[in-house]
């Protein structure tokens, strides 16, 4: 999208103009592996590189990738005999993997490992007969390939609204599962209502939410508790980036807007605004971010603060066939997804 500057006018308010910028924000170990396995893919075996699903939630990403030679598909039946194919970071059930078998897809499993170990933990409970009840959105990618790997034992708990109408064969041999991208409180309301129908359920052996998800929700809630107005970059299809836009809102911000681009905040939203919140979802490149900044610029927030709740350094290996360049030399990104800190970190050192 092109970029358009000068757009929003410089407005004099009460009160001096600023922007708190939250940290952690923008990319986790997860996407930057994925977005980098399609790169190394296209890299390695040459345009085109089949992937299954959006690699991440975020329209710049993709529309990049597609630029580079990725085709994103739907489903494995799809894409060429033969050809390669990226499962997304969201995951993938079973019959997904089987599917892209049996038409001789070379499969490169981009998978977080951190929805990996959500699968690992429906597979053990489900084998030692325990009823799964995964709470997540009906439809989401990772929701799918979730209960792909305990069908017959898995319930949905889509929102606290459907507690009352769960129904299960043993109450007391239950255990609960979540989608990694989740509002912590909804999810915490969630558990307590369930677990008010069924004493005995069983908590997960560690937080399904993950740690990214989970720090940019606590950074946003304090930067939401000074700003009136907070913009949440990312695509409206993204479960962590949308969760930002509710939990600013549920911790003092009077409005919250999601925009995939700097070009989409309305003159109108920053009417007597003071102090601006700025974040990001977790598979959004930091440059949409410094758009967005750009713009507010224009406006007259210029003065940007970032507010720092927590440090991030987890790395993740890429998927082992890409452990290597082409001609079978390790990579440098081999041993991690990201070799640098990422930019707010830089920027906060
Ligand atoms: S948001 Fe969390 S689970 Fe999803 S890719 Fe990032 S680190 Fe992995």
């Amino acid at each position: 999208m092109p970029v358009q500057r000068n757009r929003l006018k410089n407005l004099s308010i009460d009160g001096t103009k600023r922007v708190l910028l939250a940290a952690p924000r923008g990319y986790c170990a997860g996407v930057d592996r994925a977005v980098i396995a399609v790169e190394k893919a296209l890299e390695n075996y040459g345009a085109p590189v089949y992937v299954r699903k959006q690699i991440v939630h975020n329209i710049h990403v993709v529309t990049t990738l597609e630029k580079k030679g990725a085709i994103f598909v739907d489903e494995v039946d799809e894409v060429p005999e033969g050809s390669h194919i990226v499962f997304s970071a969201h995951g993938v059930s079973p019959a997904v993997v089987k599917g892209a078998a049996d038409r001789q897809l070379q499969a490169i499993d981009a998978t977080c490992p951190l929805v990996t170990k959500v699968h690992r933990e429906a597979v053990r409970f489900a084998r030692d007969d325990f009823e799964i009840l995964l709470i997540g959105h009906h439809g989401h990618e990772e929701v799918e390939g979730t209960m792909g790997h305990a069908p017959e034992r898995t319930t949905l708990v889509n929102s606290p609204a459907d507690v009352p109408n769960i129904t299960v064969k043993n109450p007391d041999h239950l255990v609960w599962l979540s989608q990694t991208t989740l509002s912590v409180d909804e999810t915490m309301e969630t558990v307590r209502l369930l677990r008010e129908r069924f004493p005995n359920l069983q908590d997960p052996p560690s937080d399904d939410i993950c740690y990214a998800t989970q720090n940019r929700q606590v950074a946003i809630k304090k930067v939401a508790e000074e700003a009136e107005l907070v913009i949440v970059v990312g695509s409206a299809n993204s479960s962590n980036t949308v969760r930002l836009v509710d939990v600013a809102l549920e911790n003092g911000a009077r409005a919250a807007y999601r925009v995939d681009y700097a070009s989409e905040i309305k003159q109108e939203w920053l009417d007597g605004v003071a102090t601006i919140g700025v974040t990001s979802g977790a598979s959004v490149p930091e440059m949409l971010v410094q758009e967005v900044l750009d713009d507010l610029a224009d406006a007259g927030y210029t003065d940007v603060a970032q507010v720092v709740t927590a440090e991030e350094d987890l790395m993740f290996s890429l998927p082992k066939e890409l452990r290597t360049d082409a001609a079978g030399n390790p990579d440098e990104r081999g041993l991690g997804g990201r070799s640098r800190k990422l930019d707010w970190q830089r920027d906060s050192a």
